[in-house]
């Protein structure tokens, strides 16, 4: 199920809320004037009923009305009964047939063909042996009716008001809300970019205030400060060390090759001075590579983008890779599908270093026992150079695939044949990424890989 944004959420309970208190005060307010209405009705009744007693009077043993009685005053109308009880005089309102009995003294409720009526009774004694009842009618419909109309108004002003509150609510959650909204896509901006200098700045907008999202959003941005900081301090360290490390390791290869045109050595001092010139070489590599990206993440790696015959370069680098492997006795066999005369905007070193990187990757993993196969080849379209190099080697896991470009990530370190640092296809991706390219690979495990890169053509 969708789930509904803090926004609809708020809005919502907020428009329930309001509707729910607002019918319940409607509701008490109609209950309590209709009571009102009613007890009023009653009285009126009562009042007329006994004021219209001196309209009755006994002439010749008879009882008689006089012609206040016939008026219909306060919506009551009046009638006299004998004690039989028959009907002498008055008034019966039109709509009101039937002939309840009479109750002395009490209010009947009485509804006839839909209307509601009250009847009030009342004994009057005209003489020692004469007694009529004069009766009072009133309509409590025709009372009730602007109760109603009230009532019917309130009725269709109700979804009107509702839709005004949900409109209002809505509006004043969706300002409330706005910091979040923008701390959300600093976030993902952050996560995109891999900017840590990226800030909400609700402050630098002016919007000053001391509510709890403004808070909030002032401690995430204090907070991606302190982040920022401590990124740049590690960048500087690595720089710092790597360039610290370089002099020794150069010293140390250098005395390696002094030591080694002594003659005097034995064989087996040689085989160790070997080694240690080795293993310094393989060190100094990766102090290269490590100032390579420092300098990169600082801005400082200088670029220099010239136009290019990548398909001459390529070809060339290729032939190198041959003769590398030839010299290693490493048994691979190298195809080619380079279409001739492709030229591209780019920094000639981190070209070379790219394919440098991905042929030797080829190499490295090749499938042990087996003849290797590579297979390099560069095509053009409309808007992109595409390059490829594949082989049929050992392969990556697919889950192992997208880490591949993380620094110092080795798929599988027990199968690396030299000295892998794991940070090769992180500068392969970095040289890529800023000559505005992109780079993917794919992979079958024992089956082999393909990387596959392309960058725009600018006309
Ligand atoms: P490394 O110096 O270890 O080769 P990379 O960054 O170049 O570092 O590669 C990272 C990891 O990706 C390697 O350790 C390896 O496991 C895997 N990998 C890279 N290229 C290939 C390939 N062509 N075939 C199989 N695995 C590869």
């Amino acid at each position: 199920m969708k789930r509904w944004s803090l926004k609809i959420k708020l809005t919502l309970l907020y428009t329930f809320f309001m509707c729910l208190v607002t019918c319940a005060a409607l509701a008490i307010l109609f209950s309590l004037s209709n009571r009102e209405l009613l007890s009023n009705t009653q009285s009126k009744l009562m009042r007329r009923v006994q004021q219209s007693a001196d309209s009755v009077t006994l002439v010749d043993g008879e009882p008689k009305v006089d012609s206040d009685f016939y008026s219909v005053a306060q919506d009551v109308y009046l009638s006299v009964y004998d004690d039989t009880p028959y009907f002498l005089y008055g008034k019966i309102p039109y709509g009101f047939d039937s002939q309840p009995d009479i109750k002395d003294g009490q209010i009947q409720r009485i509804k006839e063909q839909g209307k509601d009526w009250y009847v009030y009774d009342m004994s009057f004694r005209l003489a020692e042996n004469v007694t009529v009842y004069i009766r009072g009618i009133t309509s409590v419909t025709d009372a009730e009716s602007s109760y109603r109309v009230i009532l019917r108004f309130a009725m269709i002003l109700l979804p009107g008001l509702i839709l005004v509150t949900a409109f209002i609510g809505y509006r004043f959650t969706r300002r409330t809300l706005l910091p979040v909204r923008r701390m959300i896509e600093t976030v993902r901006q952050i996560r995109a970019d891999t900017d840590l200098s990226r800030r909400i700045g609700l402050a630098k907008s002016g919007k000053k205030s001391a509510d709890e999202i403004y808070l909030l959003a002032e401690t995430f941005d204090d907070m991606l400060s302190q982040l920022e900081e401590v990124f740049q301090r590690e960048k500087q360290f690595t720089s710092d060390v790597s360039h610290e490390l370089r002099t020794p390791v150069s010293v140390i290869i250098a005395q390696c090759g002094q030591c080694l045109e002594d003659k005097n050595l034995t064989k087996t001092q040689c085989g160790q001075i070997r080694l240690i010139e080795k293993k310094a070489k393989e060190m100094a590599g990766i102090i290269g590579q490590l100032l390579f990206l420092s300098r990169a993440d600082q801005g400082r790696q200088a670029i220099q983008k010239e136009e290019l015959d990548i398909s001459e370069l390529t070809h060339m680098i290729v032939e190198e890779q041959k003769f590398l492997t030839k010299e290693k006795d490493v048994d691979v066999e190298f195809q080619e599908d380079i279409e001739p005369g492709i030229l591209l905007k780019a920094d000639e070193t981190l070209y070379i270093r790219l394919m440098e990187n991905l042929i030797s990757n080829a190499v490295s993993y090749r499938k042990p026992g087996e003849k290797g196969k590579i297979k390099v080849s560069l095509r053009t379209s409309k808007e992109e150079v595409t390059g490829m190099v594949e082989d049929q080697g050992i392969g990556i896991r697919g889950d192992e695939l997208p880490l591949i470009w993380k620094r110092f990530y080795r798929a599988d370190a027990s199968r690396t044949d030299r000295n892998h640092s794991g940070l090769g296809l992180s500068m392969v991706k970095w040289i890529v990424e800023v000559h505005g390219g992109k780079i993917e690979a794919k992979s079958r495990e024992g089956e082999g890989t393909r990387f596959i890169f392309s960058f725009p053509i600018k006309k």
